[in-house]
């Protein structure tokens, strides 16, 4: 799980949601030297058993710094990706981490998009405005998690099937609206690997983030 690549500006609060550009780079290829290959969340659901050596990358709310950064990195190295997208911020920025004294920070536009798709990364849903959906009245969130989805399918033609929660806020309510708006899978910011049992809609993820080291405690988590 990533969000921002790239250094941060001065005065960010959230610096562990930035991961350096050499680390992606590195992270990537010890993925690549280790035998290991991206999956596709449809392969993990279609799966139904554990997938050897597979690994599902994920980006929360579509920086700019993804097409920027991560795309040539996952392209030369040959990973499959998904951006999770804020359809009501598209070309805009970050004003839900503004709010709460964060720095401005561009998210990707419909072009850089398009240019994501069309070198084979996916798409998903992360609601229109990046509400904690706990927070909101029912209707508000059903709002969010169903026009989010319609908003991307049409600006973009193609089916929305995967959501990640902001802030990885959920409940079972709002666990059960994400599944009756028609997505196949959820993710949680709750820490761990998705075993054959997994809930589709609370699937586990890992934060890739700094110090380095991380990278021995990734590995350490994975089945081999
Ligand atoms: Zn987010």
């Amino acid at each position: 799980m990533y969000h921002k690549i790239g250094s941060p500006p001065l005065g960010t609060r959230f610096r562990g949601l930035y991961l350096p550009t050499w680390l992606l780079e590195r992270q990537l290829c010890e993925w690549k030297l280790a035998g290991w290959a991206s999956a596709r969340f449809e392969d993990f659901i279609e799966a139904g058993t554990p997938m050897r050596r597979q690994i599902c990358l994920t980006f929360d709310d579509g920086y700019a710094s993804v097409h920027q950064e991560a795309l040539p990195l996952l392209r030369g190295q040959g990973f499959q990706a998904i951006v999770f997208l804020v359809a009501d911020r598209i070309g805009g920025s970050n004003d839900w981490d503004v709010v709460i004294g964060e720095k401005p920070t561009a998210l990707m536009d419909r072009v850089q998009i398009e240019e994501w798709m069309q070198a084979g990364q996916e798409i998903g849903g992360h609601t229109l405005s990046h509400p904690s959906l706990v927070r909101l009245t029912p209707s508000e969130a059903l709002r969010e998690i169903v026009d989010g989805k319609k908003k991307l399918e049409d600006l973009f033609g193609r089916s929305i099937d995967h959501f990640s929660y902001p802030y990885g806020d959920w409940n079972p309510r709002i666990r059960d609206f994400v599944a009756e708006a028609g997505y196949r899978t959820a993710c949680t910011v709750e820490r761990g690997v998705n075993g054959p049992g997994a809930d589709p809609f609370l699937l586990r993820r890992i934060m890739a983030c700094r110090p380095p080291r991380t990278l021995r405690t990734l590995f350490g988590l994975m089945p081999g």
